[in-house]
C-alpha cells in the first residue's frame, strides 16, 4: 500500500465493544471473545486496533469459534519455550502484518492465516 493512498474505508460491519475494568487483564488493551471485543475504561483504541481485532474475527468465524481458541492456546504453549510466544502465532502474525491496511479484509481469502504458520 502506498503511503499517501491511505482509505480510511473498512468493513461497514462495526464491532460490538463492551468497555469494562476487569477483562483483559492490566497490561493489555483489548480481547476479541467471539467476536465481541472487550477494552479496558482507559485504552485508546486506533482504526489499525480494530482493523487487527475484525481480522481476528475473521479467524474465529471460519474456524467455528471454539476451534480458533483451542489453535491459539495450543500454538502458544507449543511457542512458549522458543520465547516471543504470543506475537508469533499465526492468528497474530496475519493480524500484526495486515492490521494497517484498513482493506485487508476484503481481500482476504479463508483460512489466509494457514499462511503465516511457521515452524
Ligand atoms: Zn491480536
Amino acid at each position: 500500500m502506498k503511503k499517501n493512498n491511505i482509505k480510511i474505508k473498512h468493513t461497514k460491519k462495526q464491532m460490538k465493544i463492551v468497555r469494562n475494568k476487569f477483562i483483559p487483564f492490566a497490561g493489555y488493551k483489548a480481547i476479541n471473545l467471539f467476536g465481541v471485543l472487550f477494552v479496558r475504561n482507559n485504552a485508546k483504541l486506533s482504526e489499525i486496533d480494530l482493523n487487527h481485532e475484525k481480522i481476528h474475527t475473521a479467524q474465529i468465524k471460519e474456524l467455528w469459534y471454539v476451534f480458533f481458541y483451542l489453535w491459539y492456546v495450543i500454538e502458544w504453549i507449543i511457542r512458549l519455550p522458543k520465547g516471543n510466544a504470543y506475537r508469533n502465532i499465526s492468528f497474530e502474525r496475519e493480524a500484526y502484518d495486515n492490521e494497517k491496511d484498513l482493506n485487508y479484509l476484503k481481500s482476504r481469502k479463508r483460512f489466509d492465516f494457514a499462511k503465516y504458520i511457521k515452524a
